[in-house]
């Protein structure tokens, strides 16, 4: 308890924060208030408490609170994502399963070859959903046993760029800027990286649009930026794009499982590389990788 006096009649309270030299914080509940008038000026008595204690059981429940919040909507995330990702492909399953079994005489052999690859691209889609679980879950208990070696970079890049100018109408630039070099990594972990962000940048841009790839490099670290003309991000949702399982609210109408971000940012930062994402809606979205040319460790 301490008192002071003043000329005004005032209350005062507050939590205060303090560091001292070595850094350590402690909290003090400091509350004033006036008690007598003599003579125009108040006696203000005043009690400070060391609410130190207190202060750090809040800040961990807040922080429990907040992770139990995260995991409840990560689960509800799971949940609508197995629940289209897995419905989907089963239902075409159920239906040419059906259609095989009851017109299995009529069917011409083409119709027959249709179901059944119906049938066998659905089973795929089902199992790279649940590969691409497992290996979040993998990298999740620090599970990934990198394989390094070196390759030339431009090479592993320019064989992804090729397949999927087989496959798609896209007009797909790679450009190499300086000179070609070699790079220590995983080339799995990168290959899967660097698929992972351009089959985004089809998925999610018109036809005829175009994917511009970028490799630049300097002596110790090199970066694939790829750029396209697509459907963009809602600036307000760039913040979760990298949660397992988030998927924006622009992206409803494309299949997809919203694990293929999360995966590749922890790929990336398991190969000490980083990911960046720029995006603005309707516009196009960038999306840079980094990673160091040279192993260190
Ligand atoms: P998926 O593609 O399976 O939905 P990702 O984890 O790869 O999941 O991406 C998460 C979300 O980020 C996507 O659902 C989409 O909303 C957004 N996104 C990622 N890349 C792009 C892109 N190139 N253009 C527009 N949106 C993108």
């Amino acid at each position: 308890m301490f008192i002071t006096t003043t000329t005004e009649r005032e209350f005062f309270q507050k939590e205060l924060r303090l560091v001292d030299s070595k850094g350590n914080v402690k909290w003090i509940y400091a509350k004033a208030f006036p008690i007598a008038k003599i003579n125009g000026i108040y006696r203000v008595a005043g009690i400070a408490q060391d609410i130190t204690l207190r202060k750090k059981v809040e800040e961990e429940i807040k922080k429990a609170l907040d992770k139990a919040i995260e995991l409840n909507q990560l689960k509800s995330r799971f949940i609508s994502m197995v629940s289209h990702e897995i419905r989907t492909p089963l239902t075409a399953i159920q239906t040419s399963a059906e259609i095989l079994q009851l017109y299995r005489n009529k069917l011409t052999r083409s119709e027959t070859e249709t179901h059944f690859n119906n049938i066998f691209k659905s089973i795929d889609t089902m199992i790279s959903m649940l590969n691409a679980i497992t290996s979040l879950n993998k990298s999740d208990m620090q599970e990934i046993k990198l394989k390094y070696e070196e390759f030339d970079v431009y090479e592993k890049v320019n064989e992804l760029v090729e397949n999927f100018k087989l496959l798609d109408t896209k007009e797909i630039i790679f450009e190499l800027k300086g000179k070609r070099f070699t790079a220590e990594l995983d080339t799995q972990l990168f290959t899967q990286s660097v698929y992972n962000i351009i089959s985004n940048a089809v998925k999610f841009s018109p036809h005829q649009s175009k994917i511009s790839i970028k490799l630049n490099t300097n002596e110790k670290e090199f970066s694939i930026a790829v750029k396209d003309e697509g459907i963009g991000i809602p600036e307000y949702e760039l913040k979760d794009i990298f949660n397992p399982f988030f998927r924006a609210s622009n992206a409803v109408n494309y299949n997809g499982t919203g694990l293929g971000l999360a995966i590749v940012k922890r790929w990336t930062e398991a190969l000490k590389g980083r990911i960046e994402i720029k995006s603005k809606l309707n516009k196009g979205t960038t999306v840079t990788i980094t990673f160091p040319i040279r192993r260190s460790d």
